[in-house]
């Protein structure tokens, strides 16, 4: 991916920031609390082009680098971190289909992804194993000139409004090591493959998080990306280190948001005679708060960079998700706390921000496995 020139990126970061000002901030409190799909958003983030953000111009899409998508992830994440799940599991499937696609798979789907007309993300996940992916159940049997697939996958982000899906699942479930059993697929919704149910949360509302059913689904085989079975978990894991950027991008414009509410409020709040930004307890917390924020961002920054070089980065992406992200949940917990009583109310912003933070820890591999991932690296690039 290259680095977007600093006029481009001026020139989008501008326009999102019109577009969340104006169609997003009044609009946010409602949906969140009611847990209402966007619709109207939806349609002005694809005008803005954000369904095609990362994807070459060659297929309509924007053609930005990892550093300026990390910026759009942060800036929509100020506001409201859900709209960014709408486009981000979208583009990591895009990702892998412009990384590992056949050339018809591209020309057929990047272009209708770019536009946002057909939208979707990524179906790894199922209720037995998420960590461990390659124990996926839901299988691809092959017939005739295509697959019938029978399973199911849980948390899927845009599961309900997305019609289509990278599905991982095994083609041969006896395989050893069991990865050489697995592909990925393009799978548009169809007969046999139905949204069983919507799941509850405690944050990250508005958008869809489904179960997905596949029951003697047919797939043509011209559907696999790719074309040749056997390198599914490569292919899906092959998006991780922008999808690990992109999650800590998320925990920055969260971090980020807490951090604004409690400069502001800790401001006009007044305790014993004076603003509580003024007592030196308040003092060290937006010290703290605001160095996790700053560093944060700049990590993001770091690894965005390696990537648009196209260095190798994933300790760097890996080490940029688990600060980012703890920082999300660490500011969001500290500017509750400088809310006092009012932080508890669904009436402040920070709240949302509260319960919106945890995600962050364990989507696009949990915190536990990060660390795991960044010391194998640090021992791998350190060998003695
Ligand atoms: C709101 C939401 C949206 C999501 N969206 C999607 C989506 O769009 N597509 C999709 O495919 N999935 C999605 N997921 C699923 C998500 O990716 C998984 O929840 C995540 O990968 C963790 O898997 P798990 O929940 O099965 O936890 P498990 O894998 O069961 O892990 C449980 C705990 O054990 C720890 N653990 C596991 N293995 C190890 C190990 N080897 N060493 C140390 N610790 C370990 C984990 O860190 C965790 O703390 C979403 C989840 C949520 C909550």
């Amino acid at each position: 991916m290259r680095e977007s020139a600093p006029a481009e990126q001026a020139l989008i970061l501008d326009s999102v920031a019109r577009f969340l000002d104006r169609d997003v901030r009044p609009h946010v409190r409602q949906l969140e609390h009611d847990d209402i799909y966007p619709g109207e958003m939806v349609e002005k983030m694809k005008a803005l082009g954000l369904f095609g953000a990362t994807i070459p111009a060659e297929y309509g899409g924007l053609g930005l680098g990892a550093r300026t998508y990390a910026k759009i992830v942060e800036q929509v994440s100020t506001v409201w971190m859900s709209l960014s799940g709408i486009f981000n599991s979208h583009l990591i499937m895009a990702a892998a289909v412009q990384r590992f696609g056949t050339p018809a798979q591209k020309a057929s789907f990047l272009p209708r992804f770019a536009s946002g007309e057909l939208r979707g993300g990524l179906a790894l996940t199922e209720p037995d194993c998420g960590t461990d992916l390659q124990a996926v159940r839901t299988t691809a049997r092959r017939d005739g000139d295509g697959y019938v697939v029978n399973g199911t996958k849980t948390w899927i982000s845009n599961g309900i409004q997305g019609r289509c899906f990278a599905l991982l699942v095994k083609t041969d479930p006896k395989a050893e090591p069991r990865h050489r059993g697995m592909s990925l697929f393009l799978a548009e919704k169809g007969p046999g493959f139905t949204v069983s149910r919507k799941l509850e949360k405690l944050g990250y509302k508005g958008i869809d998080s489904a179960e997905l059913v596949f029951s003697d689904f047919r797939i043509p085989a011209d559907r696999l990306i790719g074309g040749e079975e056997g390198h599914g978990l490569q292919h899906a894991l092959g998006g991780l280190e922008l999808g690990r950027i992109n999650v800590a991008a998320r925990g920055v414009g969260v971090a980020q948001a807490a951090l604004d509410e409690a400069v502001r409020y800790s401001q006009v709040r007044k305790t014993f005679g004076k603003p509580i930004s003024q007592h030196q307890a308040i003092q060290l917390k937006l010290g703290e708060m605001a160095t996790q924020v700053q560093a944060a961002r700049l990590l993001v920054d770091h690894a965005a960079s390696a990537y648009d070089l196209g260095e190798r980065c994933d300790m760097e992406a890996g080490m940029a998700k688990l600060f980012a992200t703890e920082a999300a949940v660490n500011v969001s917990l500290e500017s509750m706390r400088i809310h006092g009583g009012y932080g508890y109310s669904k009436e402040f912003t920070v709240e949302r921000l509260y319960r919106d933070a945890p995600l962050l820890v364990i989507g696009e591999g949990t915190n536990e496995m990060q660390r795991i991932i960044i010391a194998r690296q640090l021992i791998a690039r350190n060998p003695v």
